[in-house]
């Protein structure tokens, strides 16, 4: 099926699908196979547009591109302290790549723009989505811009907002108890109609599909293009890391090119609920990291939270003398009521980013970018358990 070859990189083994690499599974491990890092030369990041087909070439697709003008994502500056306006004197600076001025909303459609694409150049009619949310969305808006149907596996954990957009975007949607049986369906799916399949669906998961993903490289692009080499870290709200280690690729590339002096330090942000590379970090011996397992609990950063870490989340943090931070669901509850009084209403998971961004930025400084992977559009049940801030009469209003 695919046209670039792939390659898993931890053991070199040739993938011909995208249910991960077989090898590395029959170990207990996911990883994702591969397609070779894109040579960068000759490019300059002063003329790049932004978005993952500001530079075509560095994508393993061939054909024309799905979009609908995805990426060129803003950033925001966030006060270190309350009160304060934007430089408030401190040692480190604290931005947010806003993903959540995508077209779905979301940091996937960087990922469903080029995987649609390469299910086009694949010929497939069909493409199939396992998902929570934020992914589904996006693959339905992105498999309709190419008129092709899209099939999004779900349960219905999905939050009302998500579920409404994936409608209106004219998916099916298959629902199902749990997310064990909803990627049964769609690894059934795949193997008996040959649709193509946008997400990952086997076990242990080993990410998503490998094409798509080299869509979240242009996250690094943009942050390399705006910031230098002032950036010291970029805080990445993890679960299966295809975002994660895409940065890291990005960077990876940027470097190897000599656009980039340095990788930043890459942090994986989770929910403490369910948090597999804070757990995994925890050990020293790599074979012990890859074959952590957390349980799984639920928490309101609904589009986080795994069992076990994938392979290639873990090289990106070694890669980059990274790290993983959990935090507990007050702390990056109190930063998503904090960033939307400025302004700025994120996702849950977004805000367990910029909680663990404000932390990383106290303890080390520097300037760091957390990644606001979504809009709070995403899931507004939460809200309702907030305080809302009302006036019953007029007159009480101050002038
Ligand atoms: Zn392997």
């Amino acid at each position: 099926m695919p046209s670039t070859p792939l390659h898993c990189p931890r053991c070199g083994t040739g993938a011909e699908d995208f249910s991960g690499c077989g090898a590395c599974r029959a170990e207990g491990i996911g990883a994702n196979p591969v397609p070779p890092l894109a040579d960068l030369s000759g490019l300059s990041l002063r003329t790049y547009p932004g978005g993952p087909w500001g530079w075509p070439s560095t994508l393993p697709v061939t054909g024309p591109p799905v979009t609908l003008g995805e990426g060129g994502t803003p950033n925001v500056r966030v006060p270190l302290t309350e009160g304060a306006d934007g430089d408030d004197g401190g040692d480190g600076e604290l931005w947010v790549k806003y993903e959540g001025a995508n077209p779905t909303g979301s940091h996937k459609d960087r990922a469903m723009s080029v995987g649609v694409a390469a299910a086009v150049a694949a010929g497939a009619d069909t493409v199939a989505a396992a998902s929570s949310g934020n992914a589904g969305a996006a693959a339905a808006a992105y498999a309709a811009r190419a008129g092709l149907r899209c099939v999004v596996f779900t349960t219905d954990e999905v939050p009302e907002p998500l579920r409404a957009q994936i409608d209106a975007l004219g998916a099916v949607r298959v629902v199902r108890k749990d997310s064990p049986t909803r990627n049964a369906a769609m690894r059934e799916a795949v193997e008996r109609f040959g649709w193509y399949p946008l997400t990952s669906f086997a076990a242990p998961s080993p990410g998503g599909n490998a094409y798509a993903n080299e869509g979240y490289k242009s996250v690094a692009y943009e942050i390399a293009r705006d910031f230098g080499d002032r950036v010291s870290a970029v805080v990445v709200p993890t679960s299966r890391a295809d975002l994660l280690s895409g940065i890291e690729r990005g960077f990876r590339e940027l470097r190897t090119a000599g656009l980039l002096s340095r990788v930043p330090r890459l942090v994986a942000a989770e929910p403490d609920a369910a948090a597999p590379f804070t757990a995994a970090l925890a050990r020293s011996a790599p074979e012990e990291q890859e074959r952590t397992s957390v349980p799984y609990r639920p928490s309101p950063a609904f589009s986080l939270g795994e069992e076990r870490p994938t392979w290639q989340g873990l090289d990106a943090l070694r890669r980059s003398d990274g790290s993983a931070v959990a935090v507990p669901t007050e702390v990056f509850m109190a930063e998503h009521r904090s960033s939307g009084a400025r302004g700025l209403f994120l996702e849950p998971s977004s805000a367990v980013g910029v909680a663990v961004a404000r932390r990383w930025v106290r303890e080390h400084g520097g300037l760091v970018v957390a990644v606001g992977t979504a809009t709070g559009l995403k899931a507004t049940a939460g809200i309702r358990g907030m305080e809302p801030t009302t006036i019953p009469e007029l007159s009480r209003l101050t002038p």
